[in-house]
Protein backbone atom coordinates (compact mmCIF):
# COMPACT_ATOMS: atom_id res chain seq x y z
CA UNK A 1 0.00 0.00 0.00
CA UNK A 2 1.53 3.33 -1.16
CA UNK A 3 1.75 5.78 2.23
CA UNK A 4 3.54 8.94 0.48
CA UNK A 5 0.84 11.75 0.87
CA UNK A 6 3.19 13.13 -2.16
CA UNK A 7 2.83 9.96 -4.60
CA UNK A 8 -0.55 9.35 -3.33
CA UNK A 9 -1.53 12.84 -5.38
CA UNK A 10 0.21 11.85 -8.17
CA UNK A 11 -1.77 8.62 -8.26
CA UNK A 12 -4.76 10.15 -8.14
CA UNK A 13 -3.94 13.04 -10.48
CA UNK A 14 -2.67 10.66 -13.01
CA UNK A 15 -0.72 12.44 -15.23
CA UNK A 16 2.72 11.77 -16.27
CA UNK A 17 5.76 13.10 -15.15
CA UNK A 18 4.15 16.62 -12.81
CA UNK A 19 4.42 17.60 -9.22
CA UNK A 20 1.49 17.99 -7.69
CA UNK A 21 1.90 21.44 -5.86
CA UNK A 22 -1.16 21.90 -4.35
CA UNK A 23 -4.89 21.75 -4.27
CA UNK A 24 -7.70 24.59 -3.99
CA UNK A 25 -11.41 23.37 -2.63
CA UNK A 26 -13.43 25.80 -2.79
CA UNK A 27 -17.44 24.75 -1.83
CA UNK A 28 -19.17 25.28 -4.85
CA UNK A 29 -16.12 25.76 -6.86
CA UNK A 30 -14.15 23.80 -9.37
CA UNK A 31 -11.58 21.89 -7.74
CA UNK A 32 -8.15 23.43 -8.51
CA UNK A 33 -5.01 21.25 -8.70
CA UNK A 34 -1.83 23.11 -8.91
CA UNK A 35 1.19 21.02 -10.86
CA UNK A 36 4.50 21.82 -12.25
CA UNK A 37 5.93 19.71 -15.38
CA UNK A 38 8.49 17.24 -13.95
CA UNK A 39 10.48 17.74 -17.28
CA UNK A 40 14.25 18.93 -18.40
CA UNK A 41 14.97 22.02 -19.12
CA UNK A 42 15.15 22.43 -22.80
CA UNK A 43 18.63 23.33 -24.93
CA UNK A 44 19.29 25.43 -27.22
CA UNK A 45 18.50 23.51 -30.65
CA UNK A 46 21.69 25.42 -32.37
CA UNK A 47 24.76 25.51 -29.56
CA UNK A 48 22.91 23.06 -27.15
CA UNK A 49 23.45 25.88 -24.32
CA UNK A 50 21.30 26.10 -20.90
CA UNK A 51 18.47 27.88 -20.90
CA UNK A 52 17.12 30.07 -17.99
CA UNK A 53 13.67 30.88 -16.75
CA UNK A 54 12.03 34.16 -16.91
CA UNK A 55 8.90 33.71 -15.15
CA UNK A 56 6.45 30.94 -14.57
CA UNK A 57 2.77 31.95 -16.07
CA UNK A 58 -0.08 30.13 -14.87
CA UNK A 59 -2.39 28.38 -17.24
CA UNK A 60 -5.64 27.21 -16.30
CA UNK A 61 -6.92 24.00 -18.06
CA UNK A 62 -10.52 22.32 -17.92
CA UNK A 63 -9.56 18.23 -16.59
CA UNK A 64 -11.96 15.21 -16.00
CA UNK A 65 -13.87 15.66 -13.69
CA UNK A 66 -12.36 14.40 -10.14
CA UNK A 67 -14.53 12.04 -8.05
CA UNK A 68 -17.78 13.45 -9.85
CA UNK A 69 -16.50 17.21 -9.70
CA UNK A 70 -15.31 19.72 -12.30
CA UNK A 71 -11.86 20.16 -11.84
CA UNK A 72 -9.35 22.53 -13.28
CA UNK A 73 -5.53 22.17 -13.59
CA UNK A 74 -3.50 24.85 -13.05
CA UNK A 75 -0.20 24.57 -14.53
CA UNK A 76 2.18 26.54 -13.44
CA UNK A 77 4.30 26.93 -17.23
CA UNK A 78 8.02 27.92 -17.22
CA UNK A 79 8.74 30.77 -19.65
CA UNK A 80 12.46 30.53 -20.41
CA UNK A 81 14.70 32.18 -22.20
CA UNK A 82 17.82 30.58 -23.74
CA UNK A 83 21.39 31.94 -22.09
CA UNK A 84 23.43 31.92 -25.30
CA UNK A 85 23.07 34.30 -27.82
CA UNK A 86 21.56 32.22 -31.00
CA UNK A 87 18.30 33.59 -29.76
CA UNK A 88 17.10 36.63 -27.72
CA UNK A 89 12.94 36.05 -27.47
CA UNK A 90 11.81 34.03 -24.36
CA UNK A 91 9.33 30.72 -25.06
CA UNK A 92 6.90 28.79 -23.24
CA UNK A 93 7.14 25.23 -22.21
CA UNK A 94 5.14 22.80 -24.27
CA UNK A 95 4.62 19.08 -22.60
CA UNK A 96 2.04 17.52 -24.98
CA UNK A 97 1.25 14.88 -22.59
CA UNK A 98 -0.56 17.67 -20.31
CA UNK A 99 -1.78 20.23 -22.96
CA UNK A 100 -1.60 20.95 -26.57
CA UNK A 101 -0.21 24.08 -27.29
CA UNK A 102 -2.77 26.64 -26.53
CA UNK A 103 -5.24 23.83 -25.49
CA UNK A 104 -7.93 24.92 -22.84
CA UNK A 105 -8.05 21.86 -21.44
CA UNK A 106 -6.17 19.29 -20.51
CA UNK A 107 -5.16 16.31 -23.26
CA UNK A 108 -7.08 13.74 -22.03
CA UNK A 109 -9.79 16.08 -20.99
CA UNK A 110 -9.63 16.80 -24.84
CA UNK A 111 -9.59 12.92 -25.94
CA UNK A 112 -12.96 12.21 -23.59
CA UNK A 113 -14.65 14.83 -25.23
CA UNK A 114 -13.64 13.64 -28.67
CA UNK A 115 -14.89 10.60 -27.94
CA UNK A 116 -18.29 11.45 -25.59
CA UNK A 117 -19.25 13.76 -28.52
CA UNK A 118 -18.28 12.00 -31.56
CA UNK A 119 -19.24 8.68 -30.73
CA UNK A 120 -21.49 8.49 -28.65
CA UNK A 121 -23.50 11.56 -30.08
CA UNK A 122 -23.82 13.28 -27.65
CA UNK A 123 -24.31 17.73 -27.82
CA UNK A 124 -21.14 20.10 -26.56
CA UNK A 125 -23.45 21.58 -24.39
CA UNK A 126 -24.01 18.27 -22.20
CA UNK A 127 -20.38 17.11 -22.22
CA UNK A 128 -19.32 21.31 -21.54
CA UNK A 129 -21.77 21.29 -18.53
CA UNK A 130 -20.66 18.03 -16.95
CA UNK A 131 -17.26 19.41 -17.46
CA UNK A 132 -18.11 22.66 -15.97
CA UNK A 133 -16.37 24.41 -19.26
CA UNK A 134 -18.07 26.69 -21.87
CA UNK A 135 -19.30 25.50 -24.91
CA UNK A 136 -16.40 26.66 -27.53
CA UNK A 137 -13.56 24.89 -25.27
CA UNK A 138 -15.27 21.70 -25.43
CA UNK A 139 -15.99 22.57 -29.31
CA UNK A 140 -12.44 23.55 -30.07
CA UNK A 141 -10.78 20.63 -28.26
CA UNK A 142 -13.69 18.16 -30.64
CA UNK A 143 -12.33 19.82 -33.85
CA UNK A 144 -8.50 19.45 -32.78
CA UNK A 145 -9.08 15.73 -31.74
CA UNK A 146 -11.58 14.78 -34.15
CA UNK A 147 -9.90 16.85 -37.66
CA UNK A 148 -6.52 14.55 -36.52
CA UNK A 149 -9.02 11.06 -36.26
CA UNK A 150 -10.65 11.69 -39.49
CA UNK A 151 -8.20 13.44 -41.75
CA UNK A 152 -4.41 11.97 -40.32
CA UNK A 153 -5.50 8.40 -40.94
CA UNK A 154 -4.95 7.43 -44.50
CA UNK A 155 -6.79 4.09 -43.85
CA UNK A 156 -10.13 5.56 -43.25
CA UNK A 157 -11.08 5.83 -46.85
CA UNK A 158 -10.43 2.59 -47.91
CA UNK A 159 -11.28 1.02 -51.19
CA UNK A 160 -14.66 2.17 -52.48
CA UNK A 161 -16.08 0.21 -55.58
CA UNK A 162 -19.51 2.63 -55.45
CA UNK A 163 -19.08 5.96 -54.89
CA UNK A 164 -22.32 7.85 -54.01
CA UNK A 165 -23.27 11.70 -54.12
CA UNK A 166 -26.00 13.40 -52.06
CA UNK A 167 -26.88 16.65 -51.09
CA UNK A 168 -27.42 17.42 -47.72
CA UNK A 169 -28.67 20.51 -46.39
CA UNK A 170 -26.51 21.65 -43.36
CA UNK A 171 -28.04 24.82 -42.07
CA UNK A 172 -30.66 27.78 -42.67
CA UNK A 173 -29.21 31.02 -42.15
CA UNK A 174 -29.47 34.50 -41.74
CA UNK A 175 -32.54 36.75 -41.69
CA UNK A 176 -33.95 34.51 -45.10
CA UNK A 177 -33.12 31.54 -43.57
CA UNK A 178 -31.14 30.70 -46.51
CA UNK A 179 -30.56 27.17 -47.33
CA UNK A 180 -26.85 25.94 -46.99
CA UNK A 181 -26.29 23.09 -48.42
CA UNK A 182 -23.43 20.42 -48.61
CA UNK A 183 -22.71 17.31 -50.79
CA UNK A 184 -22.02 13.97 -48.95
CA UNK A 185 -19.63 11.77 -50.76
CA UNK A 186 -20.75 8.06 -49.51
CA UNK A 187 -18.83 5.14 -50.00
CA UNK A 188 -22.03 2.11 -51.76
CA UNK A 189 -21.77 -0.89 -50.66
CA UNK A 190 -24.20 -3.88 -51.53
CA UNK A 191 -26.25 -3.37 -47.69
CA UNK A 192 -24.72 -0.87 -46.00
CA UNK A 193 -22.30 2.75 -46.74
CA UNK A 194 -19.74 4.70 -45.07
CA UNK A 195 -19.82 8.36 -44.96
CA UNK A 196 -16.18 9.27 -46.61
CA UNK A 197 -16.61 13.02 -46.73
CA UNK A 198 -18.78 15.75 -46.86
CA UNK A 199 -17.93 19.11 -48.97
CA UNK A 200 -19.51 22.47 -49.09
CA UNK A 201 -22.05 23.57 -51.72
CA UNK A 202 -24.19 21.19 -53.96
CA UNK A 203 -22.45 22.16 -57.01
CA UNK A 204 -19.84 20.36 -58.91
CA UNK A 205 -16.98 22.02 -57.63
CA UNK A 206 -16.56 20.93 -54.53
CA UNK A 207 -16.87 16.79 -54.96
CA UNK A 208 -14.48 17.58 -58.34
CA UNK A 209 -11.83 18.63 -56.41
CA UNK A 210 -12.23 16.05 -53.97
CA UNK A 211 -12.30 13.26 -56.16
CA UNK A 212 -9.45 14.76 -57.89
CA UNK A 213 -7.36 15.05 -54.64
CA UNK A 214 -7.45 11.14 -54.03
CA UNK A 215 -5.01 8.93 -55.74
CA UNK A 216 -5.20 7.98 -59.09
CA UNK A 217 -5.64 4.07 -58.01
CA UNK A 218 -8.38 4.78 -55.72
CA UNK A 219 -9.92 6.56 -58.61
CA UNK A 220 -9.50 4.01 -61.14
CA UNK A 221 -11.03 1.30 -58.50
CA UNK A 222 -14.65 2.97 -58.90
CA UNK A 223 -16.84 1.45 -61.02
CA UNK A 224 -19.85 2.79 -60.11
CA UNK A 225 -20.88 6.58 -59.31
CA UNK A 226 -24.42 6.54 -57.55
CA UNK A 227 -26.06 10.26 -57.91
CA UNK A 228 -29.39 11.85 -57.40
CA UNK A 229 -31.14 13.52 -59.87
CA UNK A 230 -29.10 16.07 -60.20
CA UNK A 231 -26.91 17.77 -63.16
CA UNK A 232 -24.05 19.08 -61.20
CA UNK A 233 -23.11 15.12 -59.64
CA UNK A 234 -23.79 13.98 -63.18
CA UNK A 235 -20.91 16.14 -64.42
CA UNK A 236 -18.97 15.16 -61.41
CA UNK A 237 -19.00 11.82 -62.54
CA UNK A 238 -18.36 12.77 -65.89
CA UNK A 239 -15.22 14.85 -65.51
CA UNK A 240 -13.43 13.15 -62.99
CA UNK A 241 -14.71 8.88 -62.91
CA UNK A 242 -15.50 8.74 -66.94
CA UNK A 243 -14.90 5.37 -66.80
CA UNK A 244 -17.49 4.70 -63.94
CA UNK A 245 -21.12 3.40 -64.72
CA UNK A 246 -23.54 6.20 -63.37
CA UNK A 247 -26.59 4.60 -61.50
CA UNK A 248 -29.69 6.25 -59.88
CA UNK A 249 -30.32 5.71 -56.10
CA UNK A 250 -33.89 4.60 -56.54
CA UNK A 251 -34.63 6.67 -52.91
CA UNK A 252 -34.13 10.14 -55.01
CA UNK A 253 -36.00 8.86 -58.23
CA UNK A 254 -38.75 7.72 -56.21
CA UNK A 255 -38.10 10.75 -53.90
CA UNK A 256 -38.67 13.12 -57.00
CA UNK A 257 -41.97 11.01 -58.03
CA UNK A 258 -43.48 11.85 -54.57
CA UNK A 259 -43.14 15.55 -54.85
CA UNK A 260 -45.75 15.13 -57.95
CA UNK A 261 -49.08 14.42 -56.94
CA UNK A 262 -48.36 16.98 -54.09
CA UNK A 263 -47.08 19.77 -56.89
CA UNK A 264 -50.67 18.55 -58.57
CA UNK A 265 -52.84 18.99 -55.85
CA UNK A 266 -52.16 22.62 -54.59
CA UNK A 267 -52.04 23.36 -58.64
CA UNK A 268 -55.67 21.95 -58.94
CA UNK A 269 -56.73 23.60 -55.47
CA UNK A 270 -55.51 27.08 -56.96
CA UNK A 271 -57.42 26.43 -60.31
CA UNK A 272 -60.46 25.30 -58.79
CA UNK A 273 -60.99 26.74 -55.77
CA UNK A 274 -58.63 30.43 -56.57
CA UNK A 275 -56.72 29.61 -53.81
CA UNK A 276 -54.34 27.45 -51.52
CA UNK A 277 -55.61 24.63 -49.79
CA UNK A 278 -57.88 25.04 -46.52
CA UNK A 279 -58.66 22.71 -43.70
CA UNK A 280 -61.87 21.67 -45.55
CA UNK A 281 -60.99 21.54 -49.31
CA UNK A 282 -61.38 17.54 -50.34
CA UNK A 283 -57.82 17.89 -52.07
CA UNK A 284 -56.39 19.53 -48.95
CA UNK A 285 -57.63 16.50 -46.44
CA UNK A 286 -56.09 13.92 -49.10
CA UNK A 287 -52.36 15.39 -48.96
CA UNK A 288 -51.25 12.66 -46.45
CA UNK A 289 -52.74 10.07 -48.34
CA UNK A 290 -51.03 10.89 -52.04
CA UNK A 291 -48.03 10.81 -50.29
CA UNK A 292 -48.19 7.00 -48.75
CA UNK A 293 -47.33 4.37 -50.78
CA UNK A 294 -50.44 2.26 -51.91
CA UNK A 295 -49.40 -0.80 -50.27
CA UNK A 296 -49.28 1.20 -46.96
CA UNK A 297 -53.20 2.16 -47.40
CA UNK A 298 -55.35 -0.16 -45.89
CA UNK A 299 -58.84 -0.41 -48.26
CA UNK A 300 -60.38 2.67 -45.48
CA UNK A 301 -57.23 4.94 -46.79
CA UNK A 302 -57.85 3.76 -50.38
CA UNK A 303 -61.49 4.33 -50.12
CA UNK A 304 -60.91 7.95 -48.44
CA UNK A 305 -58.40 8.79 -50.81
CA UNK A 306 -60.94 8.24 -53.80
CA UNK A 307 -63.00 9.76 -52.45
CA UNK A 308 -61.52 13.09 -51.61
CA UNK A 309 -60.13 12.95 -55.43
CA UNK A 310 -63.48 12.90 -56.71
CA UNK A 311 -64.90 15.79 -55.09
CA UNK A 312 -62.15 18.13 -55.34
CA UNK A 313 -60.22 16.50 -58.92
CA UNK A 314 -62.73 17.51 -61.53
CA UNK A 315 -60.18 16.01 -64.29
CA UNK A 316 -58.46 13.51 -62.42
CA UNK A 317 -55.04 15.53 -62.62
CA UNK A 318 -53.98 14.68 -59.19
CA UNK A 319 -55.42 10.91 -59.28
CA UNK A 320 -52.72 10.83 -62.73
CA UNK A 321 -49.75 11.79 -61.12
CA UNK A 322 -50.33 9.76 -58.29
CA UNK A 323 -50.94 6.52 -60.25
CA UNK A 324 -47.70 8.26 -61.73
CA UNK A 325 -45.94 7.96 -58.40
CA UNK A 326 -46.94 4.19 -57.89
CA UNK A 327 -45.37 2.88 -61.28
CA UNK A 328 -42.50 4.81 -60.52
CA UNK A 329 -42.04 2.63 -57.78
CA UNK A 330 -42.97 -0.31 -59.22
CA UNK A 331 -39.60 -0.24 -61.53
CA UNK A 332 -37.87 -1.11 -58.33
CA UNK A 333 -40.05 -4.88 -58.71
CA UNK A 334 -38.44 -5.53 -61.54
CA UNK A 335 -36.12 -8.65 -61.42
CA UNK A 336 -34.76 -9.04 -65.24
CA UNK A 337 -32.81 -5.52 -66.23
CA UNK A 338 -33.73 -6.14 -69.67
CA UNK A 339 -37.47 -5.99 -68.69
CA UNK A 340 -37.27 -2.68 -66.78
CA UNK A 341 -35.13 -1.20 -69.63
CA UNK A 342 -38.22 -1.90 -71.67
CA UNK A 343 -40.30 -0.70 -69.20
CA UNK A 344 -39.30 2.33 -68.60
CA UNK A 345 -38.73 3.42 -72.18
CA UNK A 346 -42.53 2.85 -72.59
CA UNK A 347 -42.92 4.22 -69.17
CA UNK A 348 -40.86 7.65 -70.43
CA UNK A 349 -43.33 7.60 -73.49
CA UNK A 350 -46.42 7.11 -72.13
CA UNK A 351 -46.08 9.82 -69.17
CA UNK A 352 -45.14 12.63 -71.77
CA UNK A 353 -48.57 12.21 -73.44
CA UNK A 354 -50.08 15.42 -74.19
CA UNK A 355 -53.25 14.78 -72.41
CA UNK A 356 -51.44 14.15 -68.77
CA UNK A 357 -51.05 16.87 -67.02
CA UNK A 358 -47.82 18.90 -66.21
CA UNK A 359 -46.28 17.01 -63.60
CA UNK A 360 -46.72 13.78 -65.02
CA UNK A 361 -45.16 15.30 -68.25
CA UNK A 362 -42.19 16.32 -66.22
CA UNK A 363 -41.47 12.85 -64.60
CA UNK A 364 -41.93 11.46 -68.18
CA UNK A 365 -39.09 13.61 -69.24
CA UNK A 366 -36.50 12.75 -66.50
CA UNK A 367 -37.23 9.26 -67.36
CA UNK A 368 -36.16 9.68 -70.64
CA UNK A 369 -33.08 12.09 -69.53
CA UNK A 370 -31.94 10.11 -66.67
CA UNK A 371 -33.02 6.46 -68.44
CA UNK A 372 -29.31 4.76 -68.42
CA UNK A 373 -28.86 5.90 -65.08
CA UNK A 374 -32.12 4.35 -63.68
CA UNK A 375 -31.73 1.20 -65.46
CA UNK A 376 -28.36 0.73 -64.79
CA UNK A 377 -29.51 0.05 -61.14
CA UNK A 378 -31.02 -3.40 -62.29
CA UNK A 379 -27.42 -4.63 -63.09
CA UNK A 380 -26.12 -3.93 -59.73
CA UNK A 381 -28.89 -3.50 -57.56
CA UNK A 382 -27.41 -1.22 -54.59
CA UNK A 383 -30.07 -1.09 -52.41
CA UNK A 384 -31.59 2.63 -51.46
CA UNK A 385 -31.02 1.57 -47.63
CA UNK A 386 -27.19 2.85 -47.42
CA UNK A 387 -27.55 6.47 -48.64
CA UNK A 388 -31.23 6.25 -46.49
CA UNK A 389 -29.04 4.98 -43.28
CA UNK A 390 -26.16 8.14 -43.70
CA UNK A 391 -28.49 10.36 -44.32
CA UNK A 392 -30.69 9.43 -41.26
CA UNK A 393 -27.33 9.40 -38.86
CA UNK A 394 -26.59 12.68 -40.37
CA UNK A 395 -30.37 14.37 -39.33
CA UNK A 396 -29.49 12.69 -35.84
CA UNK A 397 -26.20 14.90 -35.77
CA UNK A 398 -27.94 18.13 -36.78
CA UNK A 399 -30.98 17.34 -34.25
CA UNK A 400 -28.23 17.44 -31.56
CA UNK A 401 -26.24 20.16 -32.05
CA UNK A 402 -29.70 22.08 -32.95
CA UNK A 403 -28.05 23.14 -36.37
CA UNK A 404 -24.67 23.86 -37.26
CA UNK A 405 -24.01 27.35 -38.05
CA UNK A 406 -20.45 26.79 -39.27
CA UNK A 407 -19.22 24.02 -42.18
CA UNK A 408 -16.19 23.05 -40.46
CA UNK A 409 -18.19 22.10 -37.10
CA UNK A 410 -20.97 20.00 -39.25
CA UNK A 411 -18.38 17.88 -41.35
CA UNK A 412 -16.42 16.82 -38.47
CA UNK A 413 -19.25 15.58 -36.46
CA UNK A 414 -20.42 14.25 -38.94
CA UNK A 415 -17.53 12.29 -39.87
CA UNK A 416 -16.97 11.21 -36.31
CA UNK A 417 -20.45 10.12 -36.09
CA UNK A 418 -21.71 8.98 -39.23
CA UNK A 419 -17.72 8.52 -40.89
CA UNK A 420 -16.59 5.35 -39.12
CA UNK A 421 -13.18 6.74 -37.72
CA UNK A 422 -10.66 4.54 -36.45
CA UNK A 423 -11.70 5.02 -32.60
CA UNK A 424 -8.71 2.98 -31.63
CA UNK A 425 -6.46 5.62 -33.21
CA UNK A 426 -8.26 8.07 -31.00
CA UNK A 427 -5.36 8.18 -27.67
CA UNK A 428 -2.46 8.11 -30.09
CA UNK A 429 -3.83 11.37 -32.86
CA UNK A 430 -1.90 14.67 -32.67
CA UNK A 431 -4.48 17.35 -32.42
CA UNK A 432 -5.08 20.09 -35.16
ZN1 LIG B 1 22.37 28.67 -28.66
Amino acid sequence: METNPTRIAEILVGLPAVNILGVDDVDGEPLLIHIEARVERPRCPRCSGGAWVKDRPEVELVDLPAFGRPTRIVWRKRRLIYACECSTASFTEQVPTIAPPRGKMTDRAGRWVTYQVGKLGRSIQEVADELGADWHTVNDAVLAYGTALVDDDDGRIGEVAALGLDETLFVRKGKWRSKNWSTSIVGVGADEARLLDVVEGRSAKGPSEWIEAQPKEWRDGICFGVLDLSGPYRKVFEDTLAHATQIADPFHVVKLANTKPDACRRRVQNETLGHRGQKADPLYRARRLLTKAHERLDEKGEAKLMGLLRAGDPHGDVRMAWHAKEVIRSIYEIDDPQLAATFVTELAADLQDDSFPVEVRSLGRTLRRWFDQIVAWHQVRYSNGPTEAINNLIKRVKRIALGFRRFRNYRIRALLYAGRPNWDLLPTVTPR
